[in-house]
């Protein structure tokens, strides 16, 4: 069952004189549209875990994120629109106490909330605690934080549909580095991907995300660190300010996280002659406006 509706996934160019004839073009595809809740790239990560859901017979989802997570609004939404309960293990105790609109929006949408330490938290991935888990909760297919897991790769691999022939380049943003590895491997070899991951320090790209590429020597693909804008989740006037123009020139929102950081990076990367000038870039806008309550009284959107 899809309940996204893809339709609305269209390309739209930038307006040229924001890069100035730097480039042959950049253009931007909307996944951001597809649906409220449920962030284009979330939802083809989602999509095959359901399913395998449905498949095993598992009569519930698990899985895990923080307070302000995409992935666990995403998942919320989407098992509800699949009629399978699900529950989300949430980061920190003290979420608890002040629940976020993420988590707020998640339970009425009945996803059932169980809080635990950052400690606890950190054994997320240990089959033991898993298992801890699923005795204390009910029988779940788990499906990992941010999706990373085959079927969230495989359904990534899936945007790739929606990427027509012609592209030099091919931007995305990296948190897990599913969407990444998807895209990367489906995507033509001679189109380059270039992934921009907004968080500082303990990159760990090597174990999470080159064991899965099909070609693990960097030809055709690139992970950015250099726009974190101080960690992840962290924002400044520079990057509100750059969000706000961007908006005004191509009537396109960004979420602070992910694609804003994105978009200001693959800039300087112009301003810094890095693509020759017949580059036609296709950026992937993954969604995750819900990232930008905490901020939205500064912004013009
Ligand atoms: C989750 C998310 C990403 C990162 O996706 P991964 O597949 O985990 O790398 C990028 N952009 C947005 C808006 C997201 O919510």
């Amino acid at each position: 069952m899809d309940i996204i509706c893809e339709d609305k996934a269209i390309i739209q160019p930038l307006n040229e004189d924001w890069y100035g004839g730097r480039v042959a073009a950049i253009n931007m595809l909307r996944l951001d549209l597809v649906h409220p809740v449920i962030s284009g790239n979330k939802w083809y990560k989602l999509k095959r875990n359901l399913q395998a859901a449905k498949d095993f017979g598992a009569t519930q989802v698990l899985t895990f994120g923080g307070a302000y997570s995409n992935h666990l609004i995403a998942t919320a939404a989407a098992a509800q629109a699949h009629h399978m309960p699900c529950i989300g293990i949430v980061r920190g105790l003290y979420a608890q106490n002040a629940p976020s609109v993420t988590l707020k929006t998640s339970s009425d949408m009945g996803m059932q909330l169980v809080y635990i330490s950052t400690a606890d938290y950190s054994r997320k991935t240990e089959p033991g605690f898993q298992q801890e888990l699923t005795d204390k909760y009910g029988d779940s297919f788990i499906i990992p934080e941010g999706g990373a897991n085959n079927e969230g790769r495989m359904g990534a691999a899936d945007m790739a549909l929606l990427i027509p022939g012609g592209y030099t380049h091919v931007c995305i943003s990296v948190g897990t580095g599913t969407s990444f590895i998807g895209l990367r491997n489906a995507l033509c070899p001679s189109t380059t991907v270039l992934g921009f991951a907004p968080f500082k320090g303990n990159n760990d790209f090597n174990s999470a995300i080159v064991p899965h590429l099909n070609n693990k020597t960097n030809e055709n693909w690139h992970i950015y660190t250099n726009w974190h804008f101080g960690g992840f989740g962290k924002c400044n006037n520079i990057l509100l300010q750059f969000m706000n123009e961007f908006y005004h020139r191509h009537g396109i929102p960004l979420d602070m996280v992910y694609n804003a950081k994105m978009m200001y990076g693959l800039k300087e990367m112009l301003s810094n002659g890095v693509f020759s000038k017949n580059a036609r870039i296709l950026c992937v806008h993954t969604g995750g406006l819900q990232g930008n309550s905490s901020v939205q009284d500064q912004l013009d959107f």
